[in-house]
């Protein structure tokens, strides 16, 4: 198909050199595509870099602590996917040994990996004539085929991945699927698409019909909720109080300052007389407000972040929490959230 034929043509002569498309290890492949599909090539490189040389193999990555795995991952967001590349590292050496699979069908039971992510490792390791549909991949496709059924909608997804599938060189689906994401991520880009030296533009719907800004059509997501998030910086001969989040909530087994969250914003007044600060800080602490409010934009949620240093009398902090103090030395030591991270960077510079 002239499609596929062009794609491929145009992969050989343009495609990025990068360092996973030279294996076909399936454990390489997969700690590339996870780290990409949170972040651009390089922003991801020196993380799947990182990733590598502490964890040569899927053994390693396997017996390694969470918390290191976390530290690892920390700025790159949605940490519960290096959870779950733990979780699937895990599984890979009690049910295969330590041998990364490579089949599709017992790629997809692993933690985390989807059919996206399952077809990628298939067919770039083993050539499985598998189509991945990737953002860009869903891109292309609405475009050069001038399709305006919403990526997102299951009718739309359904159509994507048949077309996809029917689109795919089945003599070389590894090689295929790359050139095709390749050509989303650097030819047919989400905005400003180079038409004026595409292959594909005597054939393109959208250019021809000028609609190429409209597609794809995407279906919008539920609306973000605003959070409130006060945070208490207690600090105590170099040492610094600090929480553990728990599950069920964002930011899983992530260290953070410890935190109130409020219904609204409130300023430093009305939080000093909150019944809960006061039991955690007691009737006579200071508060004083050294930071915020910052807006921090989760996938689905807001958080509004003000920072506010305490000093709590005698010492008093609220035993019936279940915050430690951590030498400041150490605190680099502690896989944290971006927010926390780039704030304690701030303060203890100052
Ligand atoms: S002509 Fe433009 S919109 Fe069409 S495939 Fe090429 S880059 Fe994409």
């Amino acid at each position: 198909m002239a499609f596929s034929s062009e794609i491929i043509g145009w992969y050989q002569q343009y495609k990025r050199d990068l360092p996973w498309r030279h294996t076909r290890d399936p454990y390489v492949i997969w700690l590339s595509e996870v780290i990409l599909q949170q972040t651009r090539v390089e922003q991801g490189l020196p993380y799947f870099l990182r990733f590598l040389s502490h964890y040569p193999d899927v053994i390693a990555f396997a017996n390694a602590p969470e918390d290191e795995i976390l530290l690892h991952w920390q700025g790159l967001g949605y940490y519960s996917r290096a959870r779950n590349m733990h979780k699937a590292a895990q599984a890979v050496v009690s049910a295969y040994g330590g041998v990364f699979p490579t089949r599709y069908d017992d790629l997809i039971r692993l933690q985390g990996i989807g059919e996206y992510t399952a077809a990628a490792i298939a067919s770039f390791a083993a050539n499985e004539a598998r189509a991945v549909v990737d953002g860009n991949v869903f891109r292309v496709l609405a475009r050069y085929f001038g399709i305006d059924e919403p990526i997102n909608s299951s009718k739309g997804k359904k159509l994507f991945l048949k077309l996809a599938d029917d689109l795919l060189d089945r003599t070389h689906p590894g090689l295929y699927n790359q050139a095709v994401m390749e050509f989303g991520a650097m030819q047919c880009k989400p905005k400003n698409p180079d038409c004026a030296n595409c292959v594909l533009r005597l054939d393109c719907r959208a250019f021809s019909e000028e609609r190429i800004s409209q597609l794809p059509v995407k279906l919008k997501g539920k609306a973000s909720r605003n959070r409130y998030f006060n945070y208490f910086v207690v600090a105590a001969e170099g040492r610094l109080l600090m929480n553990k989040r728990g599950k069920g909530d964002i930011w899983e087994n992530l260290y953070e300052l410890p935190m109130i969250e409020t219904p609204c914003l409130m300023g430093i007044h009305e939080l000093a007389g909150l019944q809960e600060v006061v039991e955690c800080f007691g009737e006579q602490a200071d508060l004083r407000l050294v930071a915020g409010p910052v807006k921090h934009v989760l996938s689905h949620q807001n958080l509004f972040a003000q920072f506010i240093a305490v000093d709590a009398n005698e010492g008093y902090v609220s035993k019936k929490m279940k915050w430690n103090y951590v030498f400041t030395k150490d605190l680099g030591t502690l896989a944290k959230p971006k927010l926390i991270y780039s704030f304690l960077k701030d303060y203890m510079v100052e």
